[in-house]
């Protein structure tokens, strides 16, 4: 009998594959089938040379992509022939920074299982300390200064392993095998209260937040503000001092039986706050739920998450009780991240800081979903999920950066068939904001290798990220730009996530938002398109109304009832009798008063003429207080006259008539969302068969609202459509990056 000859390969595996424990996957699989060879990273992935019997060759690279580590995502395994070398064992080398820098960074990752056993096992090394972590858990994107990803990459350069995290390190047997961030109280990094107390940091931490102190707390992409959720003065201080009069506050809860207590853990709810991702999720707050009144006021949601890191697992046990754990910074900044700079601006605002000496290189928000259909909609994309990168169903070409929109912005770098989309950068317009943004340009490139040679930006020449485009396309004459209508780009980055390429027919798009520059010199926000990703073209439209005061009327949705109202008595009217007049007027002469289709507007002047919003504090608060106000169980709508243009007019006439007759405002604010929702169906299926379409796409801000986005998915699969919903980027401005970069490669 002959010994058949051994066969040797190497095996380049791209995507996801550093930082996530595949080298010790690798190992252990060699090891398993009696193979020798080497496992290394390069700038490009994983590189792996294995030799042995051809069938075990075999099998381990059919492994290599069908059961790989969890947070790995193996999306290319090639592999090629070379001479067998006779060498035994697996070696384990280094990184090699040569090639293309294509391997990717993941994203930051909530406390596995078996770390938290560990933390919570007094035996254990381990034992309460605040930042353990393993290959399969802990701070990814937050800490990464530059790839290949290794510990002197990392913001955790500067911890020195002890001897017994080094031999962990250094086994490739261990979960810690290669896991960069690893660390332990002997050689990891600190954790102090300021100012300090008698004892342990955590202990004193929770017992003054048990009296109602605000802290600091330094978590994985910046610091937070906490205070605990039932204490209603400690709340209303807080919510003071930020000056933040009304936006929601998000509530960590301890575990998922304490957010049970909170809110309805309905399906799907329970997998969102519990995945790795560990997402803010909006839920229907709890009859008597234990939240003081100021932390979420004119909504039944709350936000809530679960502990992410070590820390907070360690203070929520030691709290027992809900907190709110909010942003940390005055009003609408962005959330401090870096110490100094922390402990300036949240000075005023906490009565002492729970932090630590791992530097945070990446300013990172938590992410909020809702839930549609039992599956997250996301309302913002940051940590847990930035900077994962969405498949494209084709090739961009040459790479782009998407520059994105004003106030709620994020970029987006695609190369290949990946677009990276940053997290969420927040309002421009806010110096520290733009600061992110350009940061974000650079780092998202450095990260990933990709230096972009086309940059696609908004048709909106005043927005900041619309002329970083051109300024930085005249310094560089080599870069090209490409505007992209605003409604299109929300219309193509569904498309682009549902794996649209520029040959599919077009969909029918609709695009509904609170403000987008159209083509015509009006203010678009109520589109209907017919749309591939390379071209579009409006076939219907909310009805114009003018917008009296021009931005003035989004800060005051009063104005908004006013241009719809104009003579007609009602108690808005009342209400601004001083200057209903003149805003009547204003809007009557077309002066400062931009024409406007937008559908957020519609919702504005409908807030404002139920006396549920006639001022706001912040962007689209009209419009979610008026989906918090509907009655579930009213079944009745408004009809309207079919046709192209969608009479917002008729919907506004309807509501006067019934307040006029004394209907309860839940009742009314369900009948406007089920008459706004039935008359874009029919517009659609009506429209859908004109053109011979059989997909419709809903995107834009306004889908947010679940009432709306049901009903219209509903009606129009009801109708025989195929309807593509956001499921991976926002269908608010935080996705729009991802759409202009699809419409600009679709183009070329
Ligand atoms: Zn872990
Ligand atoms: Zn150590
Ligand atoms: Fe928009």
């Amino acid at each position: 009998m002959t010994v058949p000859p051994p066969v040797r390969v190497r095996v380049h595996v791209g995507g996801i594959v550093q930082g996530v424990g595949f080298r010790p996957f690798v190992h252990g699989l060699a090891r398993e089938l009696g193979l020798a060879g080497s496992v290394g990273n390069d700038a490009a992935g994983v590189v792996v040379e294995v030799e042995g019997g051809e069938a075990a060759v075999r099998d381990f690279v059919l492994a290599l992509r069908e059961r790989p580590p969890a947070l790995a995502v193996v999306e290319s395994v090639r592999s090629e022939a070379l001479p067998p070398t006779g060498a035994r064992g697996l070696v384990i080398t280094g990184s090699a920074v040569t090639g293309a820098r294509t391997a990717l960074v993941s994203a930051d990752t909530a406390t596995c299982g078996d770390c938290l056993a560990e933390m919570r096992d007094p035996a254990d090394r381990r034992y309460r300390y605040p930042f353990v972590n393993c290959t399969n858990c802990g701070p990814r994107y937050t800490i990464v200064r530059d790839v290949p990803y290794d510990r002197a990459t990392t913001t955790m350069a500067g911890f020195t392993m002890c001897a017994p995290c080094a031999a962990e390190y250094h086994d490739p047997a261990d979960r810690r095998f290669h896991a960069q961030p690893t660390c332990c109280p002997d050689c990891g990094p600190t954790l102090v209260l300021e100012p300090g107390g008698p004892g342990d940091p955590l202990r004193e931490a929770a017992a003054r937040l048990r009296d109602g102190a605000v802290l600091a707390v330094k978590g994985l992409g910046g610091y937070h503000l906490a205070v605990r959720a039932d204490d209603a003065d400690a709340v209303a201080r807080l919510r003071a001092a930020k000056h933040r009069e009304e936006k929601p506050f998000a509530l960590m809860a301890g575990s998922l039986d304490e957010a049970r207590a909170l809110v309805e853990v309905g399906p799907g709810a329970a997998e969102a706050l519990g995945s790795r991702r560990a997402p803010m999720v909006l839920l229907p707050r709890r009859p008597g739920a234990a939240v003081a009144p100021a932390v979420a006021p004119g909504n039944r949601d709350l936000g809530v998450m679960l502990p992410y890191t070590p820390l907070h697992h360690l203070l929520a046990a030691e709290l027992g009780v809900p907190f709110v754990l909010t942003s940390g910074n005055a009003s609408d900044e962005p959330i401090a991240h870096v110490d100094d700079d922390a402990r300036e601006r949240l000075a005023g605002l906490a009565d002492g800081f729970l932090t630590h000496d791992r530097p945070v290189h990446v300013r990172t928000d938590d992410s909020v979903v809702r839930l549609h259909r039992g599956a997250e909609l996301p309302v913002r994309r940051a940590r847990g999920y930035a900077p994962e990168p969405v498949p494209l169903a084709f090739d961009v070409g040459r790479p782009v950066l998407g520059c994105g929109a004003e106030v709620k912005n994020a970029i987006c770098l695609a190369a290949g068939r990946r677009a990276f989309l940053s997290p969420h950068l927040g309002d421009l317009t806010n110096p520290a904001a733009l600061r992110s943004f350009h940061e974000a340009t650079g780092h998202l490139g450095r990260l990933f290798g990709i230096t972009p040679l086309v940059l696609a930006h908004d048709l909106h020449p005043d927005y900041l990220a619309t002329r970083y485009a051109l300024d930085r396309a005249d310094a560089e004459p080599d870069l090209e730009t490409v505007g992209v209508q605003h409604h299109h780009a929300h219309v193509a980055a569904c498309l682009a996530e549902h794996g649209a390429t520029p040959d599919d027919p077009p969909v029918l798009g609709v695009a509904y938002d609170g403000t987008g520059f159209g083509e015509d010199g009006t203010i678009w926000g109520g589109e209907l398109l017919l749309a591939g990703l390379a071209g579009h073209r409006r076939v219907g439209h909310l009805a114009t109304v003018p917008m009296p005061g021009g931005a003035a009327a989004v800060r005051e949705p009063w104005r908004m009832a006013a241009a719809h109202l104009g003579d007609v008595r009602s108690p808005v009217r009342d209400r601004h009798a001083d200057r209903w007049d003149a805003v009547v007027a204003l809007a009557r002469s077309g002066m400062a008063s931009p024409p406007t289709s937008s559908v957020g507007r519609l919702f504005d002047a409908v807030s404002a003429l139920l006396g549920v919003r006639d001022t706001v504090t912040y962007e689209g608060q009209a419009a979610i207080e008026l989906e918090q106000r509907v009655d579930p169980d009213e079944r009745g709508t408004y009809p309207v006259t079919a046709g192209d243009v969608l009479p917002g007019g008729e919907l506004v006439a309807a509501v006067v008539e019934d307040l006029a007759a004394g209907v309860g405002t839940g009742r009314i604010a369900a009948r406007f969302h089920h008459g706004l929702a039935d008359a874009t169906v029919a517009a659609v299926a009506r429209l859908a068969g004109e053109h011979g379409v059989g997909t419709a796409a809903l995107s834009g801000g306004v889908f947010v609202n679940a009432v709306l986005l049901e009903r219209v998915r509903a009606g129009l699969e009801a109708a025989g459509l195929r309807v593509l919903v956001p499921t991976r980027v926002p269908c608010t401005d935080g996705g729009i990056a991802l759409g202009q970069v699809a419409v600009c490669a679709a183009r070329m």
